[in-house]
């Protein structure tokens, strides 16, 4: 845990009613019209928390749209006076920063693209330096957990006291169904580093298609994040950016309703003396797997110094790859799914390799 963080709860957040968050809006602020359309339409749903629109748009290859600019600022300031509903807008230089809080823009984030470089996350901290905002910092496209914390340590120490954080996954080489990849396991290790830290899901970007929003949205909520951030347009088949992951508003109400919130805890008896039993039951297989490990790692110590007393390399691949094949073809008769017992297999073996190497080196 890292406990210099200082970090505001949700519950304290003002744009917080006590559900989920929901910020939604287009990718892009295009025109007057479609801003105002956007926000009035996502006003009415009463679901809608915070009205977002990209003003600045960090594109991946020149001469794409970039972005309306400081112009589309009077829209949300419009948006925010005849809607009531708080606005934000991604910020990636300290202009940027300047200009959305001279529009009263209620909430920032950092993108992707800027939460990767730590000079430019620095030169946005500064500009907030003694500014009481609401800043979201979205991972960086790359899965490296430690540079999303430094993003927040930045803002932390420029005294942003409600931060939090977007996961919106990471992008692969490798084409893949999402267009970017979850990586569930790095939020989750963002969590338990930063209780306190509220974590927002992004379902538009990690799926890049509409059809995927409502399954990430629900593995969000089950995995207790505190809510969401959702694309949404009145025409999204003509945005001029993020076209296909973007829905109307009123499929963006009809995915709300699909949405199943169940709570984090429970405080019915018999429901949690089952939960305890079956909890039971998983820790005695953990507590088997464990011996069963030390059993494995004391034969491959011993199969090091056998190996050792006659002169032989520890690593033998053709070994190794009649194992994995073994184990492979077992594992999918038993329901696992092959990519797991490869991983598994794999991480066992490193282990066996270390426990050996030691041996030979004693
Ligand atoms: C966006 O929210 O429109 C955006 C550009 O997001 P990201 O930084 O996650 O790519
Ligand atoms: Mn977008």
């Amino acid at each position: 845990m890292d406990q210099k963080l200082h970090i505001e709860p949700i519950q304290n957040w003002s744009i917080y009613k006590g559900r989920p968050l929901l910020i939604s809006g287009p990718c892009s602020a295009e025109t007057e019209e479609q801003v105002m359309d956007s926000a009035r339409q996502l006003a009415k749903l009463n679901k809608v928390d915070v009205f977002r629109a990209g003003i600045w748009k960090p594109r991946t290859r020149p001469n794409a749209f970039e972005g309306v600019g400081t112009e589309g600022l009077k829209w949300l300031k419009q948006v925010k006076q005849e809607t009531g509903l708080p606005t934000g807008t991604e910020v990636a230089t300290q202009k940027h920063v300047y200009e959305a809080l001279k529009f009263g823009i209620d909430v920032l984030w950092i993108g992707a693209r800027t939460s990767a470089n730590p000079f430019a996350v620095q030169e946005i901290a500064d500009a907030l330096q003694g500014v009481d905002a609401m800043v979201f910092v979205k991972n960086p496209v790359n899965p490296d957990l430690e540079l999303w914390i430094g993003a927040i340590e930045r803002l932390q120490a420029a005294g942003i006291k409600r931060i939090g954080a977007i996961h919106r996954g990471f992008s692969a080489y490798e084409k893949t169904t999402y267009r970017n990849q979850p990586k569930w396991q790095i939020p989750i290790e963002l969590r338990l580093r930063i209780p306190d830290l509220p974590l927002l899901c992004d379902p538009s970007h990690i799926g890049g298609a509409r059809e995927y929003l409502l399954e990430i949205a629900q593995e969000a909520m089950d995995l207790n994040y505190d809510g969401l951030m959702i694309e949404s347009h009145p025409d999204p088949d003509s945005a001029w950016s993020d076209k296909s992951q973007q829905v109307t508003p009123q499929a963006l109400e009809e995915l709300l309703g699909r949405l199943v919130l169940r709570q984090p805890v429970s405080s019915d008896s018999n429901f949690l003396n089952v939960l305890g039993a079956l909890r039971s039951q998983i820790d005695i297989f953990d507590d088997q797997l464990l011996d069963l490990m030390e059993q494995r790692m004391n034969v491959a110590q011993t199969i090091g110094k056998y190996k050792k007393d006659n002169n032989i390399t520890i690593l033998q691949n053709s070994r190794w790859e009649e194992i994995v094949k073994k184990v492979v073809a077992k594992g999918q008769d038993k329901g696992l799914s092959a990519e797991f017992i490869d991983q598994m297999f794999k991480a066992i073996h490193l282990e066996s390799i270390n426990h050996q190497v030691k041996v030979m080196n004693a």
